[in-house]
């Protein structure tokens, strides 16, 4: 293994845990990454399926903000809260980034700041130009996230397949996630707190949504949620939100490169979580490599997690756009959270990572007797306690 060089651009989550892994089984790793542990744009919150697989990421030392409530607000102001029994571990990006790189760099891979400018897989061995120098490896591994612009033998991801999002770290604090969905938007808007400060923002799809519109939305919940951007600081990404079709049939590895993370397009479509789908790529892609089987990466990923991806791609269109008894699909589900204990606990499973999407059709099936007798009951008992009853006199 010592003398295979595997190359890795890119030092975020993906890349940092899969130089980890390999370089802990003997590999000689290089890790190149621009910034090093930078303040990415991203929510930083990491569901009970990462946490589980990565418990270091619960029991280290490093400062981090454990949710247990969410609140959920619809297009037309409804709202729900959810208690989560498995909590979202939120991270500020310098913080994860930083504990990850450290673990890798203990582990005895070779951490360089540099950019790399260019990457060519064609010869014998793929080679690559950082900190000035043209380099060779034995493996390339693309960790270069969603503005990555490396894709050997590969398409990049299109418009269709990409959000926008944009916000602000606020200095502000609170106790738990919001979450608004707002009628026409293939996205939502978040305020995620972490331990000193807000990350608020919104998302919504390339091909649908212009960033002037996302202003528009994130300015108005700002104002109804009394959030300021005074001393708040602006940030803008794009997040890869494929479609199913792109899931199933895209290339992410030839016989000497892959990509993992965001680069190769790990993230749910309707949630937006990719930490946990670039910690679980880069570790499946060590384990093949470390097996002298690259070839199975893609097959392991499968598996694992991207047909599940493909199927709530297949949902996400209706999620967001579709109609249920008469109003939006959204309104709806916030709703019935409001009423229903049954219906609610599902939600708070699928939204603290335990609960996929493969398994969440037969789920509301088997539960849904349960849930609209709750929902009946609750609108019946509302119904009964905003009726004024009989005076004397009415009879
Ligand atoms: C606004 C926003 C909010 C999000 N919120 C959440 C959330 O709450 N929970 C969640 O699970 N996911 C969230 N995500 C998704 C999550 O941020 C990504 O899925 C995750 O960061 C992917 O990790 P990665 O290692 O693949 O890529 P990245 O974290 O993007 O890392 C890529 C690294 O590559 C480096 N790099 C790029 N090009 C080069 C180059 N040419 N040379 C050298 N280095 C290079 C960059 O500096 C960077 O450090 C959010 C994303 C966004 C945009």
């Amino acid at each position: 293994m010592a003398s295979r060089r595997i190359a890795i651009v890119g030092g975020g989550p993906s890349g940092a845990l899969c130089a980890e892994r390999l370089a802990s089984a003997g590999f000689q790793v290089d890790l190149f990454d621009e910034h090093l542990a930078w303040e990415k744009p991203c929510g930083g919150g990491l569901t009970h399926k990462a946490v589980l697989n990565y418990p270091f990421l619960l029991n280290g030392p490093h400062p981090k903000k454990m949710i247990h409530q969410v609140q959920l607000i619809s297009g037309n102001g409804d709202r729900a809260h959810l208690c989560l029994d498995h909590p979202i571990v939120i991270y500020s990006r310098a913080v994860l980034n930083g504990l990850l790189l450290e673990r890798a760099a203990s582990a005895g891979c070779r951490i360089v700041r540099s950019r790399v400018s260019s990457v060519d897989i064609t010869g014998e061995r793929p080679s690559f130009t950082a900190e000035n120098a043209m380099q060779f490896a034995d493996f390339l591994v693309l960790a270069s996230g969603a503005r990555n612009s490396f894709f050997p033998a590969t398409r990049p991801l299109a418009p269709a397949d990409l959000e926008i999002t944009l916000g602000y770290f606020v200095r502000s604090h609170a106790d738990a996630i919001q979450v608004k969905f707002v009628r026409g938007l293939q996205g939502y808007i978040w305020s995620f707190p972490r331990c000193d400060h807000l990350s608020v923002g919104i998302c919504g799809s390339l091909a649908r949504h212009t960033s002037r519109e996302l202003h528009q939305h994130l300015a108005q919940f700002m104002r109804e949620e009394r959030i300021s951007t005074e001393d708040a600081r602006f940030y803008s990404h794009v997040l890869p939100s494929p479609r199913a079709h792109t899931l199933a049939s895209r290339r992410i590895a030839g016989r000497n490169w892959a990509l993992i993370g965001d680069a190769a397009g790990w993230v749910d479509p309707i949630t937006g979580e990719g930490l946990y789908y670039a910690l679980r790529s880069g570790e499946l892609l060590a384990e093949s490599l470390v097996s002298g089987q690259s070839e199975l990466y893609p097959r392991r990923v499968r598996d694992d997690f991207s047909a599940d991806l493909e199927v709530a791609a297949r949902i996400a269109r209706n999620f967001y756009h579709g109609n249920f008894l008469g109003g939006a699909v959204t309104t709806r589900m916030i709703q019935f959270i409001a009423r229903s204990t049954t219906f609610r606990t599902m939600i708070a499973d699928l939204f603290s990572g335990a609960q996929n999407y493969s398994t969440l059709k037969r789920r509301l099936w088997t539960q849904l007797a349960a849930t609209l007798a709750e929902v009946l009951d609750s609108i019946f008992r509302t119904a009964k306690s905003t009726t004024p009853s009989p005076s004397p006199g009415d009879a």
